[in-house]
C-alpha cells in the first residue's frame, strides 16, 4: 500500500482529497444533521460519499484519470449547489478550484473551473451586489491562473525526472531499473494466465574495437542505430531495454520456442547487413531464453546470458536458443558461411 502511495502520485493526491473530505467535510455535514440543516447535510454527505466511493474505485481499478475528473466535478459541482444553501460554498470553491489542478490535467482543470465559476456568475444570487459578483469572478480568475502555471510546470518536470529515472539517455529505451520491474511483472502474469514470455540478450561483436579504432562518438552512433533497428524488428508488445555498455535486452510477450527464434535471428540478420560502422559490417550474437514455470526472472535472465556467452564462445555472429536444461541446451546456431558472411572467432567485424 505504502509503496503504491509513493509511486503513484496521482493516487496519492485522491487519497490525500478523500482523506481531507472525511477530515474536513464530514464534521460539517454531522453538525449541520444535528441543528437541523438537512439540506446542507444532505449535500455535505453525498460530497463525502461521492470522494470516498472514488478513492475506493481508484484503489480498486487503477484508473485514476478518470476517478480524478469525477472528483473534479463532485467537488466543484458541490461547493456551487452548496452556494444556494449559504455563503459557505463560495469559501469552499477556492481550495476546490486549486484541487481541480491536482487530480486532472491543467487545460481539463482550466474548463472544469470555468465552468463552475460561470454557473455561479450567471446564477448571481449568492452575490450581494455585482461588486462582490466581479470581485469574486477576479479573485477565481487569479487563484486559476497561478494554479495553471505551477501545475503546467510541475507536469512538465514530473515528466522529465520520470524519464531520466527510466530511459537510458543515449538510445532513449528503457533501462536496468525498467527491466527488473518487467521481468517480475512478467514473471507474475504468467503465474497467473500462463501466458508464455521469451528474452533475447544481445551483444555487439567485438565493439570495443569500433570505439578504439574510431573513437567513442562513433560508438555511441553506432549503439543509437542498433537500438533503432532492435525497435524496428519487435512489435508493440515487446520491451527493450538497455542492459548495459553494448548489452540490450528484449522481452516477448506471448512467444513461444519458435517464435522467438524467428525473432533472434531476423534482429541477428538486419544488423548484419544493416548496421555499419566506418570501417565496415558490424555484427551481434543473441542468447535466448522462455520462461519456465515457476522460474524467478533472476535465473531466467541467467539463462538467457548464459546463452549470449555460448553464442561468443562458438565464433559470435549467431544465435543460442537455452532449452530450459543447463546441459541439454538446444543450440541454434546460424553459420556464418551459410549467412554469407566469414567471421573468424577473434576477428574484429571492422
Ligand atoms: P565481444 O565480441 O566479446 O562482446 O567483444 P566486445 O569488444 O564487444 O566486448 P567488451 O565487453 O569487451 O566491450 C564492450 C565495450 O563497450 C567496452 C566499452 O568501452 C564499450 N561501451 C560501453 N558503454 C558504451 C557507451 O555508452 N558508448 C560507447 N561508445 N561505448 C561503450
Ligand atoms: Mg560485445
Ligand atoms: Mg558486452
Amino acid at each position: 500500500m505504502m509503496h503504491r502511495l509513493r509511486t503513484d502520485f496521482h493516487l496519492s493526491v485522491i487519497t490525500l482529497l478523500g482523506l481531507c473530505a472525511i477530515v474536513g467535510v464530514l464534521p460539517f455535514a454531522i453538525y449541520r444533521f444535528w441543528v437541523g440543516l438537512y439540506v446542507t447535510g444532505i449535500i455535505d454527505s453525498a460530497i463525502v460519499a461521492g470522494v470516498v466511493f472514488a478513492v475506493i474505485y481508484a484503489w480498486k481499478t487503477g484508473d485514476t484519470s478518470r476517478t480524478g475528473l469525477f472528483l473534479a466535478i463532485v467537488t466543484c459541482g458541490g461547493a456551487v449547489v452548496a452556494t444556494h444553501v449559504g455563503s459557505a460554498g463560495l469559501y469552499w470553491l477556492f481550495p476546490t478550484l486549486l484541487t481541480s489542478f491536482f487530480l486532472i490535467r491543467p487545460e481539463l482543470a482550466v474548463v472544469v473551473n470555468a465552468i463552475a465559476v460561470a454557473l455561479l456568475t450567471l446564477d448571481g444570487s449568492a452575490f450581494a451586489s455585482n461588486v462582490d459578483r466581479w470581485t469574486f469572478v477576479a479573485s477565481c480568475m487569479v487563484v486559476s491562473l497561478c494554479a495553471y502555471i505551477f501545475a503546467q510546470r510541475t507536469e512538465t518536470q514530473r515528466v522529465q525526472l520520470e524519464r531520466l529515472a527510466t530511459r537510458d539517455p543515449l538510445t532513449g529505451v528503457h533501462n536496468r531499473r525498467v527491466m527488473e520491474a518487467e521481468l517480475q511483472l512478467a514473471v507474475n502474469s504468467q503465474r497467473q494466465t500462463g501466458m508464455s514470455f521469451g528474452l533475447i540478450m544481445l551483444d555487439l561483436d567485438h565493439f570495443k574495437q569500433i570505439n578504439d579504432r574510431y573513437g567513442h562518438n562513433i560508438g555511441d552512433q553506432v549503439l543509437i542505430q542498433l537500438a533503432k533497428l532492435v525497435l524496428d524488428c519487435t512489435r508493440r508488445a515487446d520491451h527493450l531495454f538497455r542492459f548495459g555498455g553494448e548489452e540490450f535486452v528484449l522481452l516477448l510477450t506471448g512467444a513461444d520456442a519458435d517464435g522467438m527464434r524467428a525473432v533472434a535471428e531476423n534482429i541477428r540478420h538486419r544488423i548484419q547487413s544493416e548496421l555499419k560502422s566506418p570501417g565496415g559490417q558490424v555484427t551481434a550474437s543473441l542468447g535466448c531464453a522462455l520462461l519456465a514455470p515457476n522460474e524467478s526472472w533472476p535465473a531466467w535472465l541467467k539463462r538467457a546470458d548464459s546463452a549470449l556467452y555460448r553464442a561468443k564462445a562458438q565464433g559470435r555472429n549467431c544465435v543460442i536458443i537455452d532449452s530450459g536444461e543447463e546441459h541439454h541446451a538446444e543450440e541454434s546456431r546460424t553459420n556464418s558461411s551459410a549467412s554469407g558472411i566469414s567471421v573468424a572467432p577473434d576477428a574484429g567485424p571492422v
